[in-house]
Order: C-alpha cells, then sequence, then structure tokens
C-alpha cells in the first residue's frame, strides 16, 4: 500500500470528469491510499467527487498566504514540497494541455521519472504503457527513481465508483514565488466549446465538410449527444475549422467512448489520433472507403442526410 497523488484538474464548470478514471487507477483497486492535489479555494469543490472516487484526502495546497494562480513553476514546486510532506511516491494526471506543464514541471523538482500520454499503468511494478509511432507499437516502460510521474491520456482508465470518506487538508507550501513567470494576461479559445481530447464523445468532420458554416450540422448533433466536433487535417487546412479541433499525427489524440467520422477516408495519420475510441461509426458515401475496415459501424451515405437525420433521431429519443 502506497500513498499515490491525483492532480485533480479544474474548470469553471468545476471537476473535470476525466479526471475520475485517473483517480481509478491510481487507487488500483484499492491497493493504495489517494491524495487529491488542489490548490487554495479549490477543495471544497473537489471533495464530492474525490470521495465518489476513493480519494481519502483532498490536499488543498496554499502558497504562503498567497494564491499560485497559473503561475506553473510556482504551483509545480508548491506540489513538489506537498508530495514529499506527505509521503506520496507518484503522481497522475490528465495528460491535458495544463497537465503536461505541470507533471513536467513537477518531475523536474523531484528529480523524478516522468511518462505522459499514457494509456495504461501499473503503479504496484511502476510500469506504464504508451502507444508509440502513430500507434503501430505499444511500449511498456518501467519507470525507475524515487518519485513516479505519469500523465494519463483523458478516458483511457474506465471511472469505477469507490466511496470513501474524504477530508480536505490545508497545506502551507513552504515555496516563494522568485518572480520569474509573471501571468500578464489569459486568452481563452475561441470556440467555447468542449475540449476534445476529453470528451467522451467526439463527432468529426473531414474534406467534404466543404466550409465552416456546414459543420453547423455537426454541432447540432453534439449538442443533442452532449459531446464535442473534431475535424481531419484536410478540413483543418482547408480552414473550415480550427487546429485546436484537429485530431491526429499532427493534431490532438483522443480516446472517447464514441467517435463518429463522417467523410472522412481513413487516413492512418488521422487513425493515429483517435484509434484507442471505444466505438468507430463511420459515415462515408463510398462503400470501398478504407474507413470501412477500420470501424465498428459503418453507414454508407451522404453524410449531409445521414447527420440530421441522426440528430433528428436523437432529439425525438431524448423528448
Ligand atoms: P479525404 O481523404 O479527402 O476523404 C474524404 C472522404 O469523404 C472520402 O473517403 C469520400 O468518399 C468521403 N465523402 C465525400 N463526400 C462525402 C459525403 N457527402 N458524405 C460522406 N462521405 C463523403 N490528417 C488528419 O486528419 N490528422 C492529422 O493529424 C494528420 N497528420 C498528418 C501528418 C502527415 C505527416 C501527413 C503526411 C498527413 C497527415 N494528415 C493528417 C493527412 C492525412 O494523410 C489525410 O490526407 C487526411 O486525413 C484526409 O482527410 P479526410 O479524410 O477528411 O479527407
Amino acid at each position: 500500500m502506497s500513498n499515490i497523488g491525483v492532480w485533480i484538474e479544474n474548470d469553471d464548470s468545476g471537476v473535470k470528469a476525466a479526471n475520475f478514471g485517473v483517480m481509478t487507477a491510481a487507487r488500483e483497486g484499492g491497493r493504495h491510499t489517494v491524495y487529491g492535489l488542489v490548490f487554495k479555494g479549490d477543495g471544497a469543490a473537489c471533495r464530492a467527487a474525490a470521495a465518489q472516487y476513493g480519494a481519502e484526502k483532498v490536499i488543498e495546497i496554499e502558497v504562503d498566504g498567497t494564491d499560485p494562480g497559473l503561475n506553473p513553476e510556482l504551483q509545480a514546486r508548491a506540489v513538489a514540497a506537498a508530495m514529499k510532506h506527505f509521503e506520496l511516491r507518484a503522481l497522475l494526471g490528465l495528460s491535458s494541455a495544463r497537465g503536461r506543464d505541470l507533471l513536467a514541471r513537477v518531475a523536474v523538482a523531484l528529480d523524478g521519472s516522468l511518462a505522459l500520454d499514457c494509456t495504461g499503468i501499473d503503479l504496484s511494478k511502476g510500469m506504464v504503457t504508451k502507444s508509440h509511432f502513430s500507434g503501430k507499437t505499444t511500449a511498456t516502460l518501467k519507470l525507475g527513481g524515487d518519485y513516479l510521474i505519469c500523465g494519463l491520456r483523458p478516458n483511457v482508465v474506465p471511472a469505477v465508483e469507490d466511496p470513501v470518506s474524504t477530508e480536505v487538508v490545508p497545506y502551507s507550501a513552504p515555496v516563494e514565488d522568485d518572480g520569474r513567470i509573471k501571468i500578464l494576461e489569459v486568452k481563452k479559445g475561441k470556440t467555447g466549446t468542449m475540449d476534445i481530447t476529453e470528451a467522451d464523445i467526439i463527432i468529426t468532420g473531414g474534406r467534404p465538410m466543404d466550409s465552416a458554416e456546414n459543420f453547423k450540422i455537426l454541432y447540432d448533433c453534439a449538442e443533442v449527444l452532449g459531446g464535442a466536433v473534431g475535424a481531419s487535417r484536410a478540413a483543418v487546412d482547408a480552414g473550415f475549422a480550427p487546429h485546436s479541433m484537429q485530431v491526429g499525427q499532427t493534431g490532438k489524440t483522443v480516446s472517447p467512448k464514441l467517435y463518429i467520422g463522417c467523410g472522412l477516408s481513413g487516413s492512418v495519420q488521422h487513425f493515429a489520433g483517435m484509434k484507442t475510441s471505444k466505438v468507430i461509426v463511420g459515415i462515408n458515401t463510398d462503400k470501398d472507403a478504407p474507413i470501412f475496415g477500420k470501424c465498428d459501424y459503418g453507414i454508407v451515405g451522404d453524410l449531409f442526410e445521414v447527420v440530421p437525420m441522426l440528430t433528428e433521431v436523437l432529439k425525438e429519443q431524448n423528448r
């Protein structure tokens, strides 16, 4: 039994659901005691989720009475100090943009082993799995050293509830702001939609979308499904969607429960970013398109007919 830390990532709407799988991985079927790590002000908001997914303590980290805010270096040194203080031998988090940034800095602060974008973890053996060469190979790595820092790809570990009684413990980290980093401004992305890396359901448009306006049918469907909208590189390069929506080798890696590809040929480079999706559906007019050899369900048809029809059926079911 070890003490394992989980950095719980929040956004404006509270605790991100993708954290629950990370807590499940950290608990490893009850073998470890899980400590959720958050910054001052987030403890109460995280407590219920932590209690539901087996984190017995939520450590609310404060830096000398000040808020570490978004300063990643200060946050990392504070997390590293908390890990030493509470004798946590590993730290798990989401391999999101913020997670990658923070976890890498924590690994440096602790001189620990770092593995990001992992698709699995065995804490007892100190081993992680990672997908390499656009998903063509899977590597199993054994990490040495005193501290193991691991970023898990969102949604790769199914969240399993394991209710416990959770206490919020304030911790004042003995670190100081050395002034090297100052956050001058935070600019939010224009889309205002769900981040595809954390979505349970993604509907993606390819080259035949033909314009940014045509993506509306995908947004309408995503809204009913409670999902996010993605795009192929061909659609992004043509200016139909921003790069933040691109899935694939040179875009984002996603692992949703359901991936619906609309007008995608099924290129290797696109699949490199979504092949670990649980269920893949392809919609294509060409019955011989490569995507039909790689998806779980295929619909031969025009996406401009199929998608609105799907949206209507789903709306009907939700009534
Ligand atoms: P296409 O290949 O043009 O396929 C369109 C499909 O839509 C066709 O199969 C067609 O039959 C079908 N279709 C046409 N009209 C309709 C309709 N009305 N309804 C339904 N189906 C229809 N690509 C990525 O996506 N992500 C990446 O990150 C990425 N990285 C790359 C990195 C490198 C180094 C390279 C070389 C390429 C990369 N690519 C990437 C590009 C990739 O090789 C493909 O060119 C691209 O994925 C094709 O996009 P697509 O499937 O949207 O378009």
